[in-house]
């Protein structure tokens, strides 16, 4: 048996079933983000803004649209996606949204439903971070259910006018183009809005307490015209946006590792310099209970990312084992965060210390991509045959 340490963040070794390739982009995003992005998010989060100077950062890295291959982009497997998603939101929820978005949901539905014209034109740009994207599909009347969406468009010669609205729409006010799913009468499209067509009007949502780091905001359509070659050719239902969410919902699960890490992180060095009763707190039975129950459920959530990232790479990965991590992988971030945010005492209400702001975003992170309540009913639909959704 051998006596070597293990990782306090990584108990079962998952670095060493990582391929060399996915190692380099691991400590490539780690390096990064430890010297860059950190000190820049933490600041950005408490001046409620979003650090756009890093966007050309993490583009020259690599980390825009990275799965894709061709078009500038880095052609990188789903494991190490993953792994960009886990480094970043070690750092800050907010970068680690701004990646997935122009990434899964508006890089790769131009690619995989997009004309040549339409990925010749976003695609390298997108890369470069030179075009930033956003993606429309919840609305103000109920985002868990976006099979009854308002928004539409009618065809208009060789047109489309687009009426309606969508909100919490991360990068809103930021994006040259916006990926939106309206319903006509050929069924749910998707279409490219560019920033400056008539009628098209974005709002940024205000006095967030979470993903203070990134933008959020509401997209307006008002007789907005759409030329044909605008709209994604290769999809005419809502398995179109299910799909990019498919692909977000999969880097989130390894995300919040990330935000689980750090605060477990935090609270292992706070709790041996901590000394109360005359003895660092950690050498306490109840802190040490605390902090395994950390490590067990970040252990948990590492070995279900990893096999859906082989699954995902074999082209075999359902969305239904996507809920079961997200559902997962968020619920233990979530409460990891806060009960570290606990340990740390009333110090745990200062941004000085990483988990009152991981616990903020990841009420953000449990909610977007699908709440909770309806990726336990995704499980559960497949377990019973039953929708429950109704
Ligand atoms: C910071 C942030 C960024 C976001 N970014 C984007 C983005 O870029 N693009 C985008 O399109 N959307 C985005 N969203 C929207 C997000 O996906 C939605 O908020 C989410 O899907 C929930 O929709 P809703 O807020 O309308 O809640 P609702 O759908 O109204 O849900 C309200 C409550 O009802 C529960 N519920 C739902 N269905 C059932 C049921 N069948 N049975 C019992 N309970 C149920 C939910 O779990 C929830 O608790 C973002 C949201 C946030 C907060």
């Amino acid at each position: 048996m051998s006596a070597k340490a293990l990782d306090p963040l990584d108990l079962y070794d998952i670095r060493s079933e990582l391929s060399e390739d996915e190692v380099m982009v691991k400590d490539s995003v780690a390096l990064i983000d430890d010297y860059r992005s950190i000190p820049d998010m933490r600041e950005a989060f408490e001046k409620h803004e979003f650090p756009q100077h890093l966007v050309g950062e993490v583009a020259e890295l690599g980390l825009l649209g990275s799965s894709i291959d061709g078009y500038d982009c880095a052609g990188l497997n789903s494991v190490s996606y993953g792994l960009i998603c886990q480094e970043l939101e070690r750092g800050d929820s907010g970068l680690r949204s701004f990646v997935s978005v122009q990434s899964s949901l508006v890089m790769f539905p131009i690619h995989a439903y997009g004309s040549e014209e339409q990925k010749q034109r976003w695609l390298p740009a997108m890369a470069r971070g030179e075009a930033i994207g956003c993606f429309g599909l919840t609305e103000p009347h109920g985002g868990s259910d976006p099979g009854n969406m308002k928004t539409h468009a009618k065809r208009d010669g060789d047109d489309w006018l687009l009426n309606g609205s969508k909100m919490w729409i991360t990068n809103a006010t930021i994006a040259d183009a916006a990926v939106v799913w309206a319903m006509t009468d050929e069924g749910i499209k998707g279409f490219i809005v560019e920033k400056d067509m008539p009628g098209f009007e974005t709002q940024e949502i205000e006095n967030k307490f979470s993903l203070r780091a990134s933008v959020t905001g509401a997209l307006f359509f008002d007789n907005v015209r759409v030329p044909n070659e605008n709209v994604l050719p290769g999809v005419s239902s809502l398995k179109g946006p299910l799909s990019c969410l498919t692909q977000a919902r999969y880097g989130i699960t390894w995300g919040v590792i990330g935000a689980a890490q750090a605060c477990l992180n935090e609270v292992l060095n706070y709790t041996q310099d901590r000394v109360l009763f005359g003895q660092p707190v950690a050498n306490t039975q109840t802190m040490q209970i605390r902090m395994s129950d950390m490590a067990r459920r970040i252990t948990t959530a590492q070995l279900l990312s990893l096999r859906l990232g082989r699954l995902k790479d074999n082209g075999e990965m359902s969305p239904t084992q996507v809920s079961l991590a997200k559902w997962n992988n968020c619920r233990a971030a979530l409460d990891i965060a806060r009960d570290a945010r606990d340990i740390l005492g009333g110090a745990g209400i200062s941004a000085e210390y990483v988990p009152i702001r991981h616990m903020l975003n990841l009420e953000s992170v449990i909610t977007y991509e699908g709440t909770e309540t309806v990726h336990q009913l995704v499980v559960g639909k497949e377990l019973t045959g039953v929708n429950a959704f109704g």
